[in-house]
């Protein structure tokens, strides 16, 4: 995406790809600015379930209406052109995925609820299952988020499954989300280096991204993928 006064941020990864068209706004905003259109929003409510929005679904391409009616899911998967998948966040993960010989993208929602639900494995089980997607062309792009800097769970024995404390970081309460999406994608077959983490912590850069950590706020910065 370009703009000269929306600053966007973009994954390398995704770059070399003209078929894509993505970035990942800032608390200063601009996708209606840039007229992006049609956007198709979801109602995130912090569990698993992803969306699919396939092409060849019968009536859905006549009676779909992207930007109308929010869809109640964390995530999204879709072979459709020129409609963008937006995730809203602040502090949470946008998982961005595409598999470029299917021609298939999404956008996940994860936080720490769709992370310790795995949300972002049974989002590369539903490529493969729904789009015939082979994990091993699937690229990945983890927008900025909380960094295991900032990742402090207290209650972590009630809220964080036993088999997640090896991503606890030693000797603190803190967890390191970054790395658990990572094995996550990396379980399901998805090629290390096809994996792109910005590495930006959302608490740590308030004067760029929305943190809920660090201001409290309902404010959302938005992460859009969209297929041309
Ligand atoms: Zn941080």
């Amino acid at each position: 995406m370009e703009s000269a006064d929306i600053k966007v941020y973009e994954f390398e990864l995704f770059k070399n790809h003209a078929r894509i068209v993505h970035g990942i706004f800032t608390r200063a905003g601009g996708i209606r600015k840039m007229g992006i259109t049609p956007l198709v929003f979801l109602n995130q409510v912090h569990r698993s379930d992803i969306q699919v929005l396939k092409k060849d679904d019968n009536g859905l391409s006549e009676n779909f209406q992207p930007g109308i009616e929010p869809f109640t899911a964390d995530g999204i998967v879709t072979d459709i052109k020129d409609v963008f998948l937006v995730i809203r966040v602040a502090d949470c993960q946008a998982v961005m995925l595409y598999d470029p010989e299917k021609k298939v993208i999404a956008n996940v929602h994860s936080g720490w609820r769709g992370s310790v639900k795995n949300i972002i494995g049974n989002c590369v089980d539903k490529m493969i299952l729904e789009f015939g997607c082979q994990p091993e062309n699937i690229l990945a792009g983890i927008s900025p988020s909380l960094g295991p800097c900032c990742s402090e769970f207290v209650n972590y024995k009630d809220e964080i499954p036993k088999t997640l404390w090896k991503y606890k970081i030693k000797d603190k309460d803190y967890f390191d989300f970054w790395e658990m999406t990572g094995v996550q994608l990396m379980d399901k077959g998805v090629k290390k280096e096809h994996i792109e983490n910005m590495e930006i912590c959302t608490k740590c850069n308030t004067d760029v991204f929305y943190s809920f950590r660090e201001e409290k706020t309902t404010d959302r910065f938005a992460c859009v993928i969209s297929m041309v």
